[in-house]
């Protein structure tokens, strides 16, 4: 990437899209111009607005993080939503970003599109082993088909299309709601909740199903250098080590404990859903940044819980 560099960040008033913001303060180097776009400046599911964002800015360059998610409750509850929104956006992207002659456009997947039946540690070679888990499917089939989309771009026409699958991130501004949030997000609003209320914490499921959790500005760090760095058809997973895998009971506990909540927290088992463990494996993303450090989990809570009781009366919820 050289002088003369417009980046296009969808999404980029979104979780990773606000982090991306704040650990470039905007555009990560002097030269660039870094612009974060929302459903504000073009509804991406519509062509003709997705065509009009495009003409405007002139992108050299996509970080595409734009996408209709959140918890698997919202994915559950929205099937057809989930799916008919993330293709909708992904094609029109795709397609203007290969109509504007863009050099390069790195999309951001998620581990929900590996195969449900296989053993983890996952592997980049392993996405297309098998179907993903049956659990809100529509959202994890149109997210793993922007990797289908974007080999068929290589292949077809020569697009620099990259894809990075992160695994479960969290932070500052992220979507606090009690039924669409993400996991750690929705625990800290129902802390904060029940801490006020001096009632017990209900956690929807079992708390031992095992995920890698990532503190939202890593991983914008780790998709910026995706963007200058990473060029090959597979895709790159961007995740902690395995051994940092936790239990939805000890995040709940972290959550707890820095929200000084002493109530007690019951899991909800009759609500479990989703599979017991999600693993993936950064031995790719270690062979090109073996020194890669990662926000320790308990900082990364306390850093989101002062976030939100700061800017409760705004945030997304
Ligand atoms: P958020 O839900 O926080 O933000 C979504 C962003 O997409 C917002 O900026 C939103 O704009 C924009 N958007 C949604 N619908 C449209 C639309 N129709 N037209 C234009 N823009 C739209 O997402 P995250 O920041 O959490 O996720 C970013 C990317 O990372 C996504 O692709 C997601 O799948 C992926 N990812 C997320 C993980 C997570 O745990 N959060 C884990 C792994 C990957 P607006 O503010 O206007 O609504």
């Amino acid at each position: 990437m050289s002088t003369g560099v417009t980046v296009l960040v969808t999404g980029g008033t979104g979780l990773v899209g606000q982090a991306m913001q704040a650990v470039s303060g905007g555009s990560p180097r002097a030269d660039e111009r870094w612009v974060y776009v929302s459903s504000a400046d073009a509804d991406l599911t519509d062509l003709a607005q997705t065509r009009a964002l495009f003409d405007k800015h002139r992108p050299t360059h996509v970080m595409h993080l734009a996408a209709e998610s959140g918890g698997m409750l919202k994915s559950m509850a929205h099937l057809v939503e989930m799916w008919r929104t993330n293709v909708a956006i992904n094609d029109n992207v795709m397609l203007c970003v290969k109509e504007h002659k863009v050099e390069k456009m790195v999309s951001c997947l998620n581990t929900s599109i590996f195969p449900a039946m296989k053993e983890g540690p996952m592997t980049e070679a392993m996405l297309h082993d098998g179907p993903p888990h049956h659990v809100g499917e529509p959202y994890a089939y149109a997210k793993w088909m922007a990797d289908v989309m974007s080999r068929a771009y290589r292949r077809e026409y020569g697009c620099n299309f990259v894809c990075a699958i992160a695994t479960n991130v969290y932070g500052p501004g992220d979507n606090f709601s009690l039924s669409d949030g993400h996991l750690v997000a929705t625990m800290v609003h129902k802390c904060n909740l029940a801490k006020k209320a001096g009632t017990d914490m209900v956690v929807f499921g079992s708390g031992k199903p095992l995920r890698q959790f990532m503190f939202a500005e890593d991983l914008a760090q780790l998709m910026v250098w995706t963007m200058r760095n990473y060029n090959d058809e597979e895709p790159i997973i961007l995740a902690p080590d395995e051994s940092d895998v936790l239990s939805g009971e000890a995040v709940a506990g972290m959550v707890a404990e820095a929200t000084g909540f002493i109530g007690k927290i019951i899991f909800d088992e009759s609500k479990a859903i989703g599979q017991k463990r999600v693993m993936a494996s950064n031995a790719r993303m270690r062979r090109y940044l073996p020194d890669a450090c990662f926000t320790p989990m308990g900082d990364g809570i306390s850093k989101t819980v002062e976030w939100f009781s700061v800017n409760y009366d705004t945030a997304r919820t």
